[in-house]
């Protein structure tokens, strides 16, 4: 089989070959997109690529047993396989989250734990595609000195780690004071230059922009769509865990909104080779704080204001101005998407609510789930819908906010917290420890 891919741009239809260093298009400024030879991937049935998939899954032949390497032909078909970098990415449990489900009303609910991977994030399934490709323009001679992006903290982690792995140099751009101490100290550790900057992630943005294009620096940001080939990989996944049947919604946050382009392109690809036959459809939470889609959606996209984004919990997706902001748009329209957003006190009290029940979600998990409550509210998810809710990175890189809601201490910002379990402090004596247990007993039953 032949496959074979190209870069597109989404505005003019200009094409670039993969290993060209481009992120734009070169004659009207547009965003770039991986544009596969359909025809090849249409060669073969939709049923045999599901079997091949099936075969491949989670088993250990280098490098097919990754999640996204499992799926080359339609991710990159054009890395050779010594040169791909992977991590055995992929592979993340789908949960499904029953009691939660129950509780909400939804019985059919799932979360895809997404930040179940290498580095904690989703970032995985995109940087295993850049770097691998990297590494392949190296190895044709391309000279790449470095790769280097601006992050709110896990896209930095990620490019990091697999850049250690591939001995290829990497810097990061951070925001000073705006993203965890574990998200800090992933590109330290794993010997990324790393640059805190007194400024948020746009003011990043801007500066690694211009560096990488004056010093010939390799650009890893989002608006690189070869990490959207690796992204996409979470729709074929999610419903290859399904059986391969499609399920009602997906909710998932948006920031940049990659990702969400990522989920719709992959869906839209698995239905054009035949793997499936609807489509299910997309809901996008976004932090009130950073809504610049929202506030589009609410204007049925006719118009679209980069914000200021002001101070969210959800630092992940603290972003006023998203690279991706078309490819998403175009993606909610294909899959009659809808935009909701949550409040600091909506998003917390949603992971709280969701941790009670087994979860330890990260603070943009907890808008997914902000909007997948208030869709059930209003009656536009219905109780036997089946509904996956994207878990974008392990609850374990913020822990910051947790704490902070357990011990009580976001009271201070108005934020009430009926979920709260404050440690119980008592003297090293059996009496006093029995008393406390006891207690605590009594009130549960209650
Ligand atoms: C990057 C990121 C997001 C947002 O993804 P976009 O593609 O920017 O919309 C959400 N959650 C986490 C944890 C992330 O790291
Ligand atoms: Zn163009």
């Amino acid at each position: 089989m032949n496959c074979n891919a190209w870069f597109k741009c989404i505005a003019c239809d200009e094409i670039y070959p993969l290993t060209e260093i481009v992120y734009t298009c070169q004659s009207c400024g547009g965003l770039l997109q991986v544009q596969h030879d359909m025809k090849a991937l249409q060669e073969r049935r939709g049923e045999d690529w599901k079997s091949l998939f099936d075969q491949r899954y989670m088993r250990t032949s280098f490098p097919y047993g990754s999640g996204v390497w499992g799926k080359k032909e339609m991710v990159c078909p054009l890395v050779d396989d010594e040169n791909v970098v992977s991590m055995y990415e992929g592979g993340s449990n789908l949960f499904w989250a029953d009691r939660l489900g129950k509780d909400v009303g939804v019985e059919d609910l799932w979360v895809k734990q997404c930040g179940n991977s290498h580095t904690g994030s989703f970032k995985d399934l995109g940087m295993t595609v850049l770097v691998s490709m990297v590494k392949q323009m190296i190895s044709e001679g391309i000279a790449i000195p470095a790769v280097a992006c601006a992050s709110t903290g896990d896209t930095s982690a990620a490019l990091a780690a697999y850049c250690a792995a591939a001995d290829i140099p990497s810097i990061v751009l951070l925001p000073k004071n705006m993203i965890t101490t574990s998200q800090l100290i992933q590109p330290i550790a794993n010997g990324s230059l790393t640059i805190s900057l007194r400024t948020d992630f746009d003011g990043c943005m801007r500066l690694v922009k211009e560096i990488s294009q004056r010093e010939n620096i390799y650009l890893a940001n989002s608006m690189n769509s070869l990490r959207i080939e690796g992204q996409k990989t979470v729709a074929i996944e999610l419903v290859q865990q399904f059986n391969w049947e499609v399920p009602d919604w997906i909710i998932i946050p948006g920031g940049n909104l990659g990702n969400v382009s990522a989920l719709g392109k992959g869906l839209l690809e698995m239905r054009d080779m035949g793997m499936i036959n609807r489509l299910p459809r997309i809901a996008v939470g976004q932090a009130e704080q950073a809504n610049p889609l929202y506030q589009s959606y609410r204007d049925n996209f006719n118009s679209f204001e980069p914000i200021q984004a002001g101070d969210t919990m959800a630092s992940a997706i603290k972003i006023g101005d998203p690279v991706s902001r078309d490819r998403a748009i175009r993606t909610l329209r294909a899959f009659d998407g809808v935009v909701e957003q949550a409040s600091e006190s909506e998003l917390v009290n949603a992971c709280a609510r969701a941790d009670r029940t087994g979860l330890f979600t990260c603070p943009h998990t907890g808008v997914a789930l902000v909007a997948l409550f208030k869709l059930f509210e209003r009656g536009e998810i219905k109780p036997d819908d089946r509904v996956v809710v994207v878990s974008t990175a392990h609850g374990l890189k913020f822990p910051d906010f947790k704490v902070r809601y357990h011990e009580g201490t976001l009271a201070e910002q108005g934020i009430e917290a009926p979920y709260q379990n404050k440690p119980v402090e008592v003297e090293a004596e059996y009496e006093k420890v029995r008393a406390a247990i006891l207690n605590s007993i009594e009130r549960h039953s209650l």
